[in-house]
């Protein structure tokens, strides 16, 4: 007998009950999206431009390779396409070298070790509880390539690497290749501290910018490529807000290093690398040259404002010798407010979403005692240094004095409906915008 159930006819209307129910269930998403104050460090909205490159033709096909050197036909408006947002990509980031292909920061990550390491090889990055992302520990990317690696020491004062005992463990270890960056990035990587020291080692420096691509390409932050880093990976969709991809950038020391670099990515990682995704970054790229630096300038503003409320509300807000933070980060612990945890479930439970995060101190990262906040996509929705004391109250009002979260869903609700258009982008008149349009607009 055999158990199978026919997915048409008879079936029909509970297939139909099926997508309906994804469909509802993702208007009641974006209607309570609408509602809430977005203050995840890693996400951010994409361009209305951008996003009608998603849902082009170009979500359907398929491309291997690089443009003029494929496998398949079909490509040759694609490869226009791609050639010029590898030239845009190397122009926003001063490099002589860009691969757009990686369809996520952590299959750039994957990609560049493949390229610069060997199975057994040592290298150097920071620690998760520092920061660091799960791509770059040994139960991530670094695992995957089978390579061992040693974390630097920590200075929980600075929220940053110790440079001293850094540099102690490079001339120790030698590392092939040392990793700096992390998910929670509050002050610059000492690149510049360490250079003598790479160039002694001869090593391969590798910058993991994934949360701070945005701020880069503006010129802020810092610029790793002039301060001792051969590469950059990131995610084109944190700070710079452009589709969930990946991209690798580099000024490689010769070719055979470029070699490696390219083949590394394809074949390595990728095969079709989400063509509407490439054309989507190059709207972005664009954007973001034309309006990048005010948004940048104002992402910051806005975390060192969010940092300042918060603290004048009681609030232990790492840094305050600091100013907070130098990019759209900052970090509170709320371990006596009861957790980063519930804290961020009584955030949610008010519409304002957050992600609890483990501290440097931490051990268990389920019920760690911080949460992490970030100010790009706020931003990106015209918010200004005075909102984000707004904001700070209603965070008071959840963690400090446990108001009631119903009431502050309401009055947060009312807050947000003022910030429903989004900035430091091309508006909808743009022709390509009507041009590109497939789908009706909700
Ligand atoms: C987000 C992040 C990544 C990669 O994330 P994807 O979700 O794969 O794009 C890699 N490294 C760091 C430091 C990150 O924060």
């Amino acid at each position: 007998m055999s158990s199978y159930i026919p997915v048409s006819g008879a079936n029909m209307s509970e297939n139909r009950k099926d997508a309906e129910f994804i469909s509802e269930m993702l208007d009641d998403h974006t209607e309570w999206f609408k509602n809430s104050i977005p203050m995840i460090a890693s996400e951010n909205l994409i361009s209305p431009l951008a996003r009608e490159m998603l849902m082009s033709d170009l979500c359907d096909r398929y491309a291997e390779g690089l443009p003029g050197d494929r496998y398949y036909n079909g490509n040759i408006y694609v490869d226009k396409i791609e050639a010029r947002v590898i030239e845009m990509a190397k122009e926003l980031f001063r490099s002589n070298y860009a691969d757009i292909r990686p369809i996520s920061g952590t299959v750039a990550n994957i990609g560049l070790l493949k390229a610069l390491t060997q199975p057994g090889d040592t290298i150097t990055a920071p620690a998760l509880s520092d920061g660091a992302h799960i791509s770059t520990a040994k139960f991530g990317a670094v695992g995957v390539r089978g390579l061992k690696s040693h974390t630097y020491p920590f200075d929980v004062d600075e929220m940053n690497l110790d440079i001293d005992g850094t540099r102690k463990l490079l001339l120790e270890i030698r590392p092939k290749l040392a990793l700096f960056g992390r998910s929670v990035f509050l002050f610059p990587a000492p690149l510049k501290e360490l250079k003598d020291t790479f160039d002694e080692i001869g090593c391969n420096v590798w910058f993991d910018g994934a949360h701070v691509l945005g701020l880069i390409a503006s010129g802020r932050f810092q610029d790793p490529l002039r301060e001792g880093a051969h590469v950059i990976t990131g995610s084109t969709h944190k700070t710079l807000p452009g589709p969930q991809h990946g991209i690798l950038i580099a000024n490689p020391r010769d070719d055979k290093m470029a070699r490696k670099l390219n083949s590394g990515i394809f074949p390595g990682v990728v095969s079709n690398h989400h063509l509407f995704a490439t054309a989507a970054l190059g709207v972005t790229i664009a954007e973001h040259k034309e309006f990048g630096e005010e948004y940048s300038d104002q992402i910051i503003r806005n975390a060192k404002a969010l940092g300042q409320a918060l603290y004048e509300r009681g609030m232990k807000v790492f840094c305050e010798h600091k100013n907070f933070t130098e990019s759209h980060t900052i970090v509170v612990d709320v371990q006596e407010l009861g957790g980063g945890k519930e804290v961020a479930q009584l955030m949610e439970d008010s519409n304002m979403i957050c992600n609890m995060n483990m501290l440097p101190w931490d051990d268990k990262p389920k019920s760690p005692s911080g949460i992490r906040l970030g100010t790009q996509e706020m931003t990106r929705i015209g918010m200004k240094e005075s909102h984000m004391t707004e904001v700070a109250e209603f965070i008071k009002r959840v963690a400090i004095d446990k108001d009631n979260t119903t009431k502050i869903k309401d009055d947060v609700t009312r807050f947000k409906s003022d910030f429903q258009t989004m900035h430091y982008c091309f508006d909808e008149d743009f022709p390509a915008y009507k041009r590109h349009r497939l789908v009706p607009k909700y």
